[in-house]
């Protein structure tokens, strides 16, 4: 009954004190909008995405890049419609690093610079603003809101970038964190003893929910299993993120955690943008916020009723229009309707990024997605690979970009060796291209090594 009451008492001076930052009342009034286009007639949300591309386009003319584009095809913003949306070139990754400066549009507020691997291990940078930030904000909600979750909730996040641990670990991020009721977990560093700290860490706050990259939540579940602990947390949900969940994965993962798995889409370009609702039958995307197209990835012409290549427009970054973005994963468009209520097109047949773990010589166990962030911000290179062929056995591949040096190569391995000690073997390879797999996806952190089997060791 104490636990009780200091948590009612808690609660309420946080939402009081939550209520002071403008941020949060700007999410909590886009939030109302956002969550009633997710259950509108069709008709009513395209209607308001016309009213939202043609606002950007008349941006986007500011930026050198776009006004080129908008110009030669004398696409006049405010007449614009929706179904001309084809009449837009693709955005890509080598176009986003090659015109990074002419695609930002002058004069835009709060603006932040952000990085991304993407799907493809190609590092991009790129910029966002104080609207994208409020926007991504909203479509988060709408998406932990599809597991279950409630302004408040308790959410334990298995989780693990370090641009974001370094908020995290500011005295602000810790507030921040407390205000929340969030609880971060570090997804760089999960050898068993850390896992054993982690669940009882759980255990212990008793999340509502666990938001965690698939492979990390299922390195947990494996990792308990062994151990034939059955975890009495989270009490609504797992919110599974930023790669690919396998059937397997999910029924594994499932089979230990007394709750069901909710998969989600998103990722630093777009923000999280499409969620499983409780039945389970495909993403929702979350808001009008975003225009999602499926094309052949041959002949780019559109696809529906099968999978193809995901684009997406971002309709509310005014920093740096992302129109007709080719994210790089393959998915299948679903129109029929849901039993839930909410109208927007769900997302099915979803193949996303794959990453791995890597078991180090010293037992950490580190997520993959460790590596892809050595490179953000590095323009010099154009496309990595990171494989992990035995324990103590490494290869770096890199494609060259404008300004690469052997000397930042140099560095990449100094950085590498801080993990994989001294002893152990580290290639690095200067490569022209980077094949894809035979499933036609780059995968760009592989390991070798089984270490979900070796997860159990004590
Ligand atoms: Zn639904």
């Amino acid at each position: 009954m104490p636990r009780l009451i200091d948590h009612l008492a808690q609660s309420r001076l946080k939402s009081a004190l939550l209520r002071i930052s403008p941020y949060r009342r700007a999410i909590s009034s886009a939030y109302e909008c956002e969550r009633a286009l997710m259950f509108a007639p069709l008709e009513e949300v395209r209607r308001e995405q016309q009213r939202r591309l043609r606002e950007l386009l008349a941006l986007a003319l500011r930026a050198p890049y776009w006004r080129e584009v908008l110009q030669s095809r004398r696409i006049q913003p405010e007449t614009f419609t929706l179904d001309r949306l084809g009449e837009l070139p693709f955005l890509t990754k080598d176009i986003l690093r090659r015109h990074e400066q002419d695609l930002r549009i002058p004069g835009a507020s709060g603006v932040y610079e952000n990085f991304s691997g993407g799907s493809t291990g190609i590092p991009i940078r790129f910029y966002q603003d104080d609207r994208y930030k409020v926007h991504m904000s909203v479509s988060t909600r709408l998406c932990n809101e599809m597991a279950g979750a409630f302004p408040g909730a308790r959410l334990a996040k298995l989780w693990g970038a370090p641009q974001d641990k370094r908020q995290i670990e500011s005295p602000l991020g810790k507030l921040k964190l407390w205000l929340l009721n969030h609880r971060y977990l570090d997804t760089f560093d999960m050898g068993p003893q850390r896992m054993d700290a982690y669940h009882a860490e759980m255990e212990e706050f008793q999340p509502d929910l666990i938001q965690a990259y698939a492979s990390s939540i299922h390195l947990l579940a494996r990792h308990l299993k062994r151990r034939r602990i059955r975890p009495s947390y989270p009490r609504l949900g797992i919110i599974s993120s930023a790669e690919r969940l396998t059937e397997a994965m999910r029924r594994e993962i499932e089979e230990v955690f007394p709750v069901q798995v909710f998969n989600r889409y998103g990722s630093r370009e777009v923000s999280a943008m499409a969620a499983e609702c409780e039945h389970h039958n495909g993403l929702h995307i979350t808001s009008a916020g975003h225009i999602v197209e499926t094309v052949d990835p041959v002949t780019l012409e559109p696809v529906r009723g099968r999978p193809g290549e995901i684009v997406i427009t971002v309709l509310h970054n005014h920093a740096m229009p992302f129109l007709r973005y080719r994210i790089g994963d393959v998915g299948r468009l679903e129109d029929a309707p849901c039993p839930c209520g909410r109208t927007t097109p769900r997302l099915v047949e979803l193949l996303g990024r794959t990453s791995d773990n890597f078991l180090m010589p010293d037992g950490r166990i580190v997520h993959g997605e460790y590596f892809t962030h050595m490179f953000y911000g590095r323009p010099e290179v154009k496309q990595f690979q990171f494989v992990q062929d035995a324990v103590d056995e490494f290869v770096l591949r890199l494609v060259p970009g404008r300004g690469y040096s052997g000397d930042l190569g140099r560095r990449f391995e100094e950085e590498l060796r801080v993990l994989i000690g001294s002893q152990a073997r580290l290639r690095l390879e200067i490569r022209e291209e980077i094949p894809k797999t035979a499933s036609g996806k780059y995968r760009f952190t592989i390991s070798k090594v089984k270490v979900d089997e070796l997860a159990g060791v004590p």
